[in-house]
Formats: C-alpha cells, sequence, structure tokens
C-alpha cells in the first residue's frame, strides 16, 4: 500500500494485507481532536463536513449524500487501527514469512502468464517486470488477497471513531469519493484492507487519484478488476518515486574485517567505486553489476547481519511502503522470480524488541546525553545516530542497530 501522505505513521499496513499478520498499528503520537471541526460524531455532521471539503476537491454534495447515505459502521475497523503492535517482527522473520517457495513459484508462473502486459508496462514506466510481479506478490499474493472490507464503510468508520487521526481518514474518504464520481470503481464494489487500500497492489484513494492508470484502456482505472490497471498504476508510482530504468535495487556484499560501519549511513550515497576502495565486495568474489547509481550501505540487522548496497530504486520500494523489510521483501522476491538466488548471509537469531523495550533503548540513550527525538518507540534516523554515538563511546561497531545487545548494555552502564 503506498503511503504517501502518511509516510511513516503507517508503517506495516501493507504487510498486514500481505502477510496477514494481525492487528496493525497507527503508530505516531498524534492530539486526539480537539473539537467536531476535527472529528464529527455523527454520520450527519461527517457529511457536512466533506461537503464543505468536498467543494475544493470537485466531488459534489450529491455523490456524498448518495454514496454515505443509509451508511452502517464497520465496529472492527476502529479497533484495527487502534493497535499498537508494530514492528515485533525481525526482518529476517519477515522475509520468511513473505518470501515463500510457494510466493516464488507463483510469482514465476504470473510473470509467463501476465507476460505481454508486463513486457508493455515495463516499456513504458522503465520499471521491470520482475519487481513488479514482486511487488503484486508481496501486496495481494498476485491478486488473491484483495481485501474484502467495503473501503468506504471502512473509511467512514475510522473518519467518525479512529481519535488519532480522524482528517487523514476524512480526507481518505473523499478521495474514494472521488473514485466513485469518476465511474472508476462503484462503491459497492470497491473493496479492500480494512485502512482503504485498494485493489492488485493496494492504493490508497489519495495515491490511487494521483496515480492510477487505465492501461487496458476500457476508459476505467480499474484497480481491483483490471491487472492491467493495477500493474501499471504500481509502475507508475515507482517511476514518480524515482525509479531508474535499466538498473536493479542494489545486491547483497559482505563487509571486510574492521570495517568502519558508521559509513553504513543512509546519507552515504557513493559510487560502487567508492565501496570497493572500503572492500565490500560480492559473495564469492563475483564482479559487482555496472551501476552508474551512488549506493549506500545497509545493515538491516546490524553489523551480524546481511548487508547491501541500495540504490535509489531501493529508496522508492520505501516510498511504497517506509519500511525495510517490505522493500527488501519485494526486491528478494524479485530477483528469486528472476532466477538470482537468496541471499548468502544469515540473518542473526534474535527476538525483535518489542516496543516497550525501544522506547527503553531511547530513554537510557537520552539519560546518557545521546538525543533521539522523543520516546516514542519509533527508531528513526535521530535514535540510530543516537545508537551511533554511544556505540562510539564504548568502542562499539557503530551501526546504528537497536538490538537486544545493544539493550543489555544499556541496562548493565552505571
Ligand atoms: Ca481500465
Amino acid at each position: 500500500m503506498i503511503r504517501t501522505a502518511l509516510a511513516c505513521a503507517l508503517a506495516f499496513l501493507s504487510a498486514q494485507t500481505a502477510a496477514a499478520s494481525g492487528p496493525v498499528p497507527v503508530s505516531g503520537g498524534a492530539a486526539v481532536p480537539k473539537s467536531a471541526v476535527d472529528q464529527p460524531r455523527s454520520i450527519e455532521a461527517l457529511m457536512a463536513a466533506l461537503e464543505v471539503e468536498g467543494a475544493k476537491a470537485g466531488v459534489q454534495p450529491a455523490t456524498i449524500r448518495r454514496v454515505l447515505a443509509g451508511h452502517e459502521r464497520e465496529p472492527e475497523v476502529a479497533g484495527l487501527a487502534g493497535a499498537q503492535t508494530e514492528h515485533e517482527r525481525t526482518v529476517g522473520d519477515y522475509l520468511a514469512l513473505l518470501v515463500t517457495p510457494e510466493r516464488i513459484e507463483l510469482g514465476r508462473q504470473r510473470l509467463a502468464e501476465h507476460a505481454a502486459t508486463l513486457a508493455a508496462v515495463e516499456a513504458r514506466f522503465g520499471v521491470d517486470r520482475h519487481t513488479l510481479t514482486a511487488l503484486w506478490g508481496v501486496e495481494t499474493r498476485y491478486g488473491a488477497s484483495l481485501g474484502t472490507r467495503q473501503v468506504i464503510r471502512s473509511l467512514t468508520t475510522l473518519a467518525l471513531e479512529e481519535p488519532r487521526r480522524p482528517q487523514f481518514w476524512r480526507a481518505e474518504l473523499l478521495q474514494a469519493l472521488r473514485i466513485v464520481e469518476r465511474g472508476d470503481i462503484a462503491a459497492e464494489t470497491m473493496r479492500g484492507s480494512w485502512a482503504g487500500a485498494i485493489g492488485h497492489t493496494q492504493f490508497m484513494p489519495s495515491t490511487f487519484n494521483r496515480f492510477a492508470i487505465d492501461f487496458d484502456g476500457d476508459g476505467r482505472r480499474d484497480l481491483m478488476g483490471s491487472i492491467p490497471d493495477g500493474l501499471a498504476s504500481a509502475a507508475n508510482y515507482l517511476a514518480h518515486s524515482g525509479w531508474q530504468r535499466g538498473e536493479t535495487w542494489g545486491f547483497e556484499v559482505t563487509v571486510p574485517y574492521g570495517f568502519d560501519f558508521a559509513l553504513a549511513a543512509p546519507a552515504m550515497l557513493r559510487p560502487l567505486g567508492f565501496w570497493r576502495e572500503q572492500g565490500v565486495a560480492r559473495d564469492g568474489g563475483r564482479q559487482m553489476p555496472a551501476s552508474s547509481l551512488e549506493h549506500r550501505l545497509l545493515l538491516p540487522a546490524g553489523a551480524k547481519g546481511p548487508a547491501f548496497l541500495v540504490n535509489r530504486n531501493f529508496r522508492a520500494l520505501l516510498r511504497y511502503n517506509p519500511s525495510v523489510s517490505y522493500a527488501l521483501a519485494v526486491a528478494h522476491l524479485g530477483d528469486q522470480i528472476k532466477g538470482i538466488g537468496p541471499f548468502v548471509a544469515r540473518w542473526p537469531n534474535e527476538p525483535a524488541l518489542s516496543r516497550a523495550d525501544r522506547q527503553e533503548v531511547q530513554e537510557r540513550l537520552a539519560a546518557l546525553g545521546h538525543e533521539t527525538g522523543g520516546v516514542d518507540g519509533i527508531i528513526g534516523g535521530l535514535t540510530r545516530s543516537a545508537i551511533r554515538s554511544y556505540q562510539k563511546t564504548r568502542g562499539l561497531p557503530e551501526d546504528g542497530h537497536p538490538s537486544r545487545d545493544l539493550l543489555e548494555r544499556l541496562r548493565a552502564q552505571r
């Protein structure tokens, strides 16, 4: 699912759709709305608010009234949005769950079945067929799990009942009404995830209206009923996110003994030659692929886990879903559909930190004078810098990774 507007706030929604991983988080600490304007509590008040906002968005009052009349709430949906269990799965566990032999094999079948469509999409948008097929596989198991909830009903419930981001849900509801008004998908047939993500590649309504493509030429942008529309729309989104034609996402590497892990910072985008000079190599002495793109070193599980050089195409995948686990799952599945073998290095066998653990890491780092940007349990850039600065003071590898070992060290710290 694409969440440009909400970027990191709804991390792992996509994983929820694809992997049935249970309740999924609306993370972050947004304020509870103060007034009825922020969050209307009745359907009448909601329709009134939508009419005002719809005037700017070009949605007719008649559409709002017609679609929302006789609305029923979907009680479970608000509860799902409230569940807070995110990120308690390691990258290794996430990949094992999503990139299975079955999903690889099914991907190869889909690639063959839809070869003509994928070739046409690749030619127009520059996104290769393996990545697109993998994205489709991760999002909805190649269309097998589009989601069965009525999108309008889910979004209406969230706009009325979800306390943290009512304006976000209301804006998405308005965008869903725009889809109906344009005749792309009818209200009754618009189904998706509990959060309102629609179709084969799980577009939120706002993303749908900006990036959906009618690729089969029937006049409708039908991301549910048309596989060509779904795949082309995802490719269009990735192209707008900076996907570079003719390039892969990156590749697995090894780092030499004594490597300076501080180089594995997100801002360290460098040409491949730089990394070769640092002793970064491919397993078994294989050549690095030819690429003119800058790459950064990614250590999703810290210094003890697999290492990757990734480029702007990987970043485009992160714009689809701002989770490294997600982007790596698409990348890895795409490689294996293509016939490139699995990753060589093993994932460390260590449990994921819970939200409470992550908050404790932040608290303890802050107490030692390392600025984490708050104690929200979200490991962002500031927390990673704080971990690095702590690791530096202790003479540890500066990988910025919030491991169990790090937490134990912080606890033992006097
Ligand atoms: Ca169409």
